[in-house]
């Protein structure tokens, strides 16, 4: 994994507990996983005998609290885009896993589990809905990506902040319940650009002699730009391509191939490959100052404890292993 190194990516797999249903439902079948957090590994039930263990960065239980995973997922991430880095931190994983409840839930009152989304999908600005045609663009010197349409607005400080994130989600349900498509079905963005001014590292130490002339210059502020991501994927179920159609079938098509284009640059990543293929997909091209150079980036990989949902956890594990 990623650990320490910039540019790779660090993965995480947090499973989330029984639900009520699958408690009293499949009370008598074991969880699909076993996880041995204190080695970070992870065991993939084949079968009553048979298991395969995979070994993460972190793995987190269905006792992990929100602090624990912002503690080990989210915080050198954050440090580091406070530090001058970008930053990402990405949540993957089939609908109802817990995507959104780790990256945060709006409107609770406990700071420890709320929580984000500005989204966009073709792309839509949730800060101001009807505009929902934003073109990215790149500058060809420098990489960076700029989206020159969407709405920035500056924050003044927490509770201004955390207004406009209930307003984005608030947008983002609307815009779902338009579209009569889930959430899930869409991809979910928040950039958070930091600005922050520094001392010059060049700054002169004065000398004796300045001291004596009654004249040293003031250190030169310096200021460091960076950009804190954060994604909350659309579910990674694999879409059954027969028998949808129209609009469904475009939905299902535009996901695999972004999830897909996402898994391509994170393996080109962990196999420290020159070409990473930015872009076969725009979610990889709004992504692309987090792949490589200074950038670092946590994946989250969410999966339940079902045994009716082995299969798809087992593809969730998959991507999170292609990863590291
Ligand atoms: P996703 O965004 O992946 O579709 P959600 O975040 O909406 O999934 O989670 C689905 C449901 O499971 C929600 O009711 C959520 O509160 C619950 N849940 C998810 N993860 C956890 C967890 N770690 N602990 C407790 N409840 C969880
Ligand atoms: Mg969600």
């Amino acid at each position: 994994g990623g650990d320490g190194v910039p540019g790779r990516v660090r993965v995480a797999v947090r499973l989330r507990p029984r639900n009520a249903e699958e408690s009293t439902a499949d009370a008598d079948f074991a969880d699909c996983v076993e996880l041995q957090p204190e080695l970070k590994r992870l065991k993939l039930r084949k079968n009553n005998w048979e298991s395969e263990t995979y070994e993460f960065d972190e793995v987190l239980t269905e006792f992990a609290s929100q602090k624990r995973v912002y503690e080990v997922v989210a915080k050198p991430v954050v440090e580091s885009v406070l530090d001058g880095y970008n930053g990402t931190v990405m949540a993957y994983g089939q609908t109802g896993t817990g995507k959104t409840f780790t990256l945060g839930r709006l409107g609770e009152e406990d700071t420890s589990a709320r929580g984000i989304m500005l989204y966009m999908e073709t792309i839509q600005d949730l800060l101001d809905p009807a505009n929902d045609n934003i073109s990215i663009v790149e500058d060809p010197r420098t990489g960076d990506v700029s989206l020159p349409g969407a709405t920035h607005v500056e924050i003044k400080d927490e509770q201004s902040f955390l207004e406009l994130l209930r307003l984005g989600e608030a947008h983002r349900i609307a815009a779902n319940t338009k579209l009569n498509t889930e959430s899930s079905r869409s991809h979910a963005i928040l950039m958070v650009h930091v600005k922050r001014s520094v001392l010059g590292e060049e700054v002169a130490i004065p000398t004796e002699s300045d001291k004596s002339s009654h004249f040293v210059k003031p250190p030169k502020p310096l200021v460091r730009k960076s950009k804190l991501v954060l994604v909350d994927l659309a579910g990674s179920e694999r879409v059954q391509k027969s028998g949808s159609e129209g609009h469904m079938l475009e939905e299902a098509k535009s996901i695999n191939l972004s999830l897909s284009a996402l898994g391509k640059c994170i393996n080109a990543l962990a196999e420290n490959s020159a070409h990473v293929p930015i872009r076969d997909s725009k979610l990889t091209r709004l992504l692309r100052d987090s792949f490589g150079g200074t950038a670092r980036t946590s994946l989250i990989v969410t999966i339940g404890p079902s045994p009716r949902h082995r299969g798809e956890t087992a593809s969730t594990i998959l991507f999170g292993q292609r990863a590291m």
